[in-house]
């Protein structure tokens, strides 16, 4: 039946120009946050396309193959001209993980801002990307390398992600192999255009 539809009604042009995607429990439910390095150019694609989007109709699918996984996220607009459907080909995480086993069928969809965090920016219980805390790197050179000897960290650095307020609910959430992806109409379009079909584009 969804297939059906899509058939009549071509998904919008494909996207991956964002950096990744957070995944925060916050406001009692599990955020899905695709990242950007500009604060403005976050805040204008929500006004441009996601906005207009209709919550039910969002949907978003993860289609796993081997370490990767594809984010794919597209939905029905009040404002076609504007629409835009997205993807991004990640890393399984940790936190991936945690989103999968612990979403419940429901996730806010917000943007973030995603930021560099340097030795001096930062309170002692900040945690370096070694996973160890600030007080755990050395504080007198220059390069804040980190004091436990079995990590190779020469530096400290940490990151933070800054959540816009404006969300919305996604209830269509799917996770599936790649091999299963010809029965789903919006990842099969996406890895069809994106992947299968790369002269295409
Ligand atoms: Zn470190
Ligand atoms: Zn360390």
């Amino acid at each position: 039946m969804d297939l059906l539809k899509l058939s009549q009604k071509p998904v919008t042009s494909w996207h991956d120009d964002f950096l990744g995607v957070a995944y925060r429990y916050y406001d009692l439910r599990m955020n899905v946050v695709p990242l950007f390095t500009d604060r403005k150019d976050a805040a204008d694609l929500w006004n441009k396309t996601i906005h207009w989007w209709v919550d039910p109709s969002i949907k978003i699918r993860f289609v796993e193959s081997g370490d990767k996984y594809w984010f794919i996220m597209a939905a029905e607009t009040k404002n076609p001209d504007s629409n835009r459907s997205f993807y991004k080909v990640l890393a399984k995480s940790e936190n991936y993980e945690r989103f999968k086993n612990g979403h419940d069928g429901e996730a806010y969809l917000r943007l973030g801002v995603y930021s560099k965090k340097y030795f001096k920016d930062v309170k002692g219980d900040a945690i370096c990307n070694c996973g160890h805390e600030k007080e755990d790197h050395d504080d007198e050179d220059e390069r804040h390398d980190c004091l436990y000897e079995d990590c190779n960290c020469e530096k400290f650095e940490s990151f933070q992600v800054n959540l816009l307020k404006k969300k919305k609910t996604v209830t269509d959430i799917k996770f599936l192999d790649e091999s299963e992806v010809k029965d789903d109409a919006i990842a099969w379009n996406c890895l069809n255009k994106n992947k299968y079909n790369e002269s295409n584009q």
